[in-house]
C-alpha cells in the first residue's frame, strides 16, 4: 500500500518492523518502552541518542538547543509570541496561505502587532513572495514564515532575509526532506507527523540568545528556557513518538542522510509535476518556481470523476489521495518515507485512468 497522507503520513517501513520487533521486549527490559519511566537509563539514553542522531544529520550548530515537546507544530503557535515578545510587540509575517495565517492568528491573540510584510492571497495562495521583495523592520521580534505550505503545495525557492531579526520558521511539512543550513534560522520547529514521526510531538530547534526573553507568566510547559534546562522533561515527554523518532533518523542517516533524501524527493517531485504538466487531463495550479517537494495538489479536468479516480487509486493500493476539503481534487504528499516506486505507481495509474476515462 502506498499512503499519500498529508500527515499523519506514511512512516518508513523499516522503521515500523523494528518498533514491531521491539514492542514486547524493548532493549533486553522484557517491556516496551512504552512502559518504561522516562527518568530511567534506558530512556534517557534513548532522548539523548534521538538528540544526537537528530544534530549530526541536521548539521545543528553548537550554540542551538533541541526540544521534544508535546503539543505539535499547533503547541508551538502559542509558544513562539510567549517566548520571543511582550504583549505590543511587532512581529512579521509572511502569509503564503492556511498555516502561515495560523500562526499570524494566534500571535494576534497574544497581543502582539502583527505586521504582514507579504500575502499572497491575489493568487489565491499559489505563490511565494519574489526574493527581496518585502524588508523586514529592525523593531521586529522576528519573522515568521512557512517554508511548504501542505494544503496549497507551496514551498519557498529559497530563506527569507531577515537580517539581524530571528527567523522562525514552520517546518512541519518538510522537516528534514533535504540539507538545511540551520545557522540562517533563530527558531525552526515542525510537528514531527509528516517527516519523521508519530503526532503529537513538536520538534524545536531554538538558537541559545534567543532563550530568556519568554514573558513571566507563560506556562512553564510552553517556556523554551525552562524546557532547555530540563533537557525537555519537565513533565513525562511524549516517550513513545521521541524513540520513533530516533528510529526514523537513523533510517535517513542509513539511507545517506539528507543529501541523498533531497536528491530522492527533488527526483520524485519532478517526475510527477512532469506527468501532470504533459497531460491536459490533469492539473496542479502552483507557479513553477514555488511548487512543492512534498505535497502536490492537482485537479481532474472533470471533477465528476473525482470519486471514480479515488476509488480507482484506492482499489490500486494509492490511499489517501483525496485532496484537502478546501481546495478540493487530489493531494499526492510524498514525504521522505514515499519510496520512488509509489510515485512511479501514481504515474501509472494516472496515465491508464486517463487513457480510459478521458
Ligand atoms: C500539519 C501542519 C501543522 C499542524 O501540526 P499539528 O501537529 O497538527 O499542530 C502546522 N503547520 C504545518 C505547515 C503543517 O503542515
Amino acid at each position: 500500500m502506498y499512503n499519500f497522507s498529508a500527515g499523519p503520513a506514511q512512516l518508513p517501513l523499516p522503521v515500523l518492523e523494528q518498533a514491531a520487533a521491539e514492542l514486547t521486549d524493548w532493549r533486553g527490559s522484557g517491556m516496551s518502552v512504552l512502559e518504561v519511566s522516562h527518568r530511567g537509563k534506558d530512556f534517557v539514553e534513548c532522548a539523548a541518542d534521538a538528540e544526537a542522531i537528530l544534530r549530526s544529520v541536521a548539521g545543528v550548530p553548537d550554540n542551538y538547543r533541541v526540544l521534544f515537546l508535546a503539543g505539535g507544530a499547533t503547541g508551538q503557535f502559542s509558544a513562539i509570541p510567549a517566548n520571543l515578545t511582550a504583549p505590543g510587540d511587532p512581529a512579521a509575517f509572511l502569509n503564503t496561505g492556511q498555516w502561515s495565517a495560523k500562526a499570524i492568528k494566534e500571535a494576534g491573540r497574544q497581543g502582539v502587532v502583527v505586521n504582514t510584510l507579504a500575502d499572497e492571497a491575489a493568487s489565491s495562495y499559489t505563490t511565494t513572495p519574489a526574493e527581496g521583495s518585502f524588508t523586514v523592520p529592525v523593531d521586529a521580534a522576528y519573522l515568521h514564515y512557512t517554508p511548504n505550505e501542505t494544503i496549497g503545495g507551496v514551498e519557498f525557492p529559497y530563506i527569507p532575509d531577515a537580517g539581524d531579526v530571528p527567523l522562525v520558521a514552520d517546518f512541519s511539512s518538510t522537516y528534514l526532506s533535504r540539507p538545511i543550513d540551520v545557522s540562517r534560522y533563530g527558531v525552526i520547529y515542525g510537528g514531527a507527523q509528516k517527516n519523521l514521526g508519530p503526532a503529537g510531538l513538536a520538534v524545536v530547534i531554538v538558537r541559545e540568545d534567543l532563550l530568556g526573553r519568554a514573558r513571566p507568566d507563560v506556562p512553564a510547559i510552553w517556556d523554551w528556557t525552562v524546557m532547555a534546562a530540563k533537557d525537555s522533561m519537565l513533565n513525562t515527554p511524549p516517550t513513545f513518538s521521541i524513540y520513533l523518532l530516533g528510529l526514523i533518523l537513523h533510517w535517513i542517516e542509513g539511507t545517506g542522510g539528507l543529501a541523498a533524501m533531497g536528491e530522492r524527493n527533488r527526483a520524485k517531485a519532478a517526475r510527477l509535476y512532469e506527468a501532470i504538466d504533459a497531460s491536459d487531463f490533469y492539473a496542479n495550479p502552483v507557479e513553477a518556481r514555488s511548487r512543492s517537494w512534498m505535497n502536490i495538489p492537482f485537479t481532474l479536468a472533470d471533477p465528476t470523476l473525482d470519486a471514480d479516480f479515488l476509488a480507482g487509486a484506492a482499489a490500486a493500493g494509492l490511499t489517501n489521495l483525496k485532496g484537502h476539503r478546501s481546495v478540493g481534487g487530489m493531494r499526492a504528499s510524498i514525504y521522505n518515507a514515499m519510496p520512488a516506486e509509489g510515485v512511479t505507481a501514481l504515474i501509472d495509474y494516472m496515465a491508464d485512468f486517463e487513457r480510459t476515462r478521458a
